[in-house]
C-alpha cells in the first residue's frame, strides 16, 4: 500500500480537529494538514444532536462547522470513514483500517470518546440508543416516527436535553437517574432541583435513586426496562446517556501516558514525541481547575485547545489559559455555565429560581470561580470578570438580584472566608 506523508496529522473531524486545521492556517502553517476520521460526515456541531437536529428544528447542513468547500480552499486534505487503528510514534506513523499507513511529523489526536453503555443483560438489544453521532439521531428518529414508549437512562445533560425534545413533541419519557438528583456530577442542588422541577411540569416521569437491572427484550428487540425494586417499566425505545469513555486506546496501546484519557501538558503534548491530544479525550492542566489535572467535554474547550496546539506545532510555547463555559438548552430555558465549580464551599442563589431567571455562584474560600444562569445572560456576561480576577464579592449584595453582578462591591478574601456558611 502507499505510503504519503502529512506535515500535521489530525486523527478527529469534531470541534477539536476541525478547529486545529482552522487555526493553522489562520497563523500562517503553510505545511500539509490531513485530517482522518471515522465519521463519514465534514465537521459539524455536536450540541445540537440532543437538541434541535433531534427535534427535526435545524436540517443536518446547518449544523457544518465550515461549508464543504471552506476545507479544499485551505489545502486542508480529509479522509472521512476511515479509523485509525495504530499509532507508531517512533517511526511516525498511523495504520489505518483499510492498511494505509500515513507518517507525520506532527500527530494531533483529537479523537473525542465513545458512549458508555450499560453492561447488563439486553444492553445492546434493538431499540437502545446513545446521542454521538449524526446516525444515532437518525436512527433514533424514526424509531421516534412509531410513537414509542421511550426510557431515557441518565439524568445528564444530554438524558435531559433528549427529555425535553421528546416532552416537547408530546411524548415525554420516564427518566431514570442512578444518584439523588439529577446533573450532580457539574452542578449544585438547587440547579437539580430546579431542572427536576421543570421536567416534571412537562410531563416527564423523572425517577431519582433508581438503579436499572436490565433491559428486558422480546426476540432482539427491548420491551422495557426493569428496575432495582422489579418493577418493569414498558419500553419500545431506551435511550442511554450516562457518560464518555474516552477514544484513548490507540494511543495507550502506542505508549502513551494515561489516567482516565490521556496526560498532556499544558501544551497539549502528550507523553510520546510529536503527538498532541486535545478535547474530550485528554485530561490537561487546567488554570481554572482546583489543582488537579481535568477533563471536560465542552465546545469550549475542544475549540480553545485546537489554538493552542497550533500554536505549540508551530514552535509556540503559550500554555492553555482559558476559563471554561458550557451551555445547555431545555425548553425555554437557557442555562450557561462559567468556571469550574468542583471544589467550592459555598453556594449562593441569585434570583428566583420560580421565576425561571436565576444564577447559582459557586465560591471557594469566598472568591467566585463558577456560576449556572438560568435565563440571566447579564449575570452570565457580568460574572467573567469575577471569576477571572479570582475576586470575592460580598454575599449579600450577590443575592440580590437588582443589584447587577458588576455593581456588587469586592470584599477582601479572609473577610469572605469568615462568613461562610459550608455546604
Ligand atoms: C449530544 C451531545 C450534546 C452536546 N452538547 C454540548 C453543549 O451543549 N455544549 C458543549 O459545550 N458541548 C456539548 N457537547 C460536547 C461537545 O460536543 C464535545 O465536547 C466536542 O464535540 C468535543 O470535540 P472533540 O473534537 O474532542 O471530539 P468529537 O467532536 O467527538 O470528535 C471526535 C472525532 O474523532 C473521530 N474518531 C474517533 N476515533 C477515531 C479513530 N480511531 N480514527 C479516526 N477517527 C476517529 C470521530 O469520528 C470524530 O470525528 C455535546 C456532545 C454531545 C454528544
Amino acid at each position: 500500500m502507499a505510503m504519503r506523508r502529512s506535515d500535521v496529522l489530525i486523527v478527529g473531524a469534531g470541534h477539536g480537529g476541525a478547529q486545529t486545521a482552522i487555526a493553522l492556517r489562520q497563523q500562517g502553517f503553510e505545511g500539509d494538514i490531513e485530517i482522518v476520521a471515522a465519521q463519514v460526515e465534514a465537521p459539524y456541531e455536536r450540541p445540537a444532536l440532543s437538541k434541535e437536529y433531534l427535534s427535526g428544528d435545524k436540517s443536518f447542513d446547518r449544523l457544518l462547522i465550515r461549508p464543504e468547500d471552506f476545507w479544499r480552499e485551505r489545502s486542508i486534505r480529509m479522509t472521512l470513514g476511515r479509523r485509525v487503528v495504530e499509532v507508531s510514534s517512533t517511526d511516525r506513523h498511523v495504520r489505518l483500517d483499510d492498511g494505509q499507513v500515513i507518517e507525520f511529523g506532527a500527530l494531533v489526536w483529537a479523537a473525542g470518546g465513545t458512549p458508555r453503555r450499560l453492561t447488563c443483560q439486553g444492553h445492546d438489544a434493538d431499540g437502545v440508543y446513545t446521542i454521538r453521532e449524526k446516525a444515532d439521531v437518525d436512527r433514533l428518529n424514526a424509531a421516534l416516527g412509531f410513537n414509542p414508549r421511550v426510557v431515557i437512562i441518565g439524568g445528564g445533560y444530554i438524558g435531559l436535553e433528549a427529555a425535553a425534545v421528546l416532552a416537547k413533541s408530546g411524548k415525554p419519557p420516564v427518566l431514570l437517574e442512578a444518584g439523588e438528583r439529577v446533573l450532580a456530577r457539574v452542578s449544585a442542588e438547587p440547579l437539580s432541583r430546579f431542572f427536576e422541577a421543570e421536567h416534571r411540569r412537562h410531563g416527564v416521569d423523572i425517577r431519582l435513586s433508581t438503579s436499572v437491572v436490565c433491559i428486558e427484550t422480546v426476540g432482539a428487540r427491548v420491551s422495557g426496562v426493569r428496575l432495582g425494586d422489579q418493577t418493569v417499566l414498558p419500553a419500545e425505545a431506551v435511550i442511554v446517556g450516562v457518560g464518555l469513555a474516552p477514544a484513548v486506546e490507540i494511543l495507550q496501546e502506542a505508549g502513551a501516558e494515561m489516567s482516565d484519557g490521556v496526560l498532556v501538558d499544558a501544551l497539549c503534548r502528550t507523553s510520546l514525541d510529536g503527538v498532541y491530544a486535545i478535547g474530550d479525550c485528554a485530561r490537561h492542566p487546567n488554570a481554572y481547575s482546583d489543582g488537579g489535572l481535568v477533563r471536560l467535554e465542552s465546545v469550549q474547550n475542544a475549540s480553545d485547545q485546537a489554538v493552542t496546539v497550533a500554536r505549540t506545532i508551530m514552535g509556540g510555547d503559550e500554555p492553555y489559559v482559558a476559563l471554561p463555559w458550557f451551555w445547555s438548552n431545555q425548553y425555554d430555558l437557557k442555562l450557561q455555565t462559567l468556571g469550574l465549580s468542583q471544589g467550592h464551599d459555598q453556594v449562593v442563589v441569585r434570583g428566583r429560581p420560580d421565576q425561571r431567571a436565576f444564577s447559582v455562584i459557586y465560591l471557594r474560600d469566598g472568591r467566585m470561580i463558577a456560576i449556572d444562569c438560568v435565563n440571566a445572560v447579564k449575570d452570565y456576561v457580568q460574572a467573567r470578570a469575577w471569576i477571572l480576577d479570582r475576586r470575592s464579592p460580598d454575599v449579600e449584595a450577590l443575592r440580590d438580584p437588582l443589584t447587577p453582578l458588576k455593581a456588587v462591591p469586592a470584599v477582601p478574601a479572609a473577610q469572605a472566608q469568615g462568613s461562610h456558611t459550608p455546604v
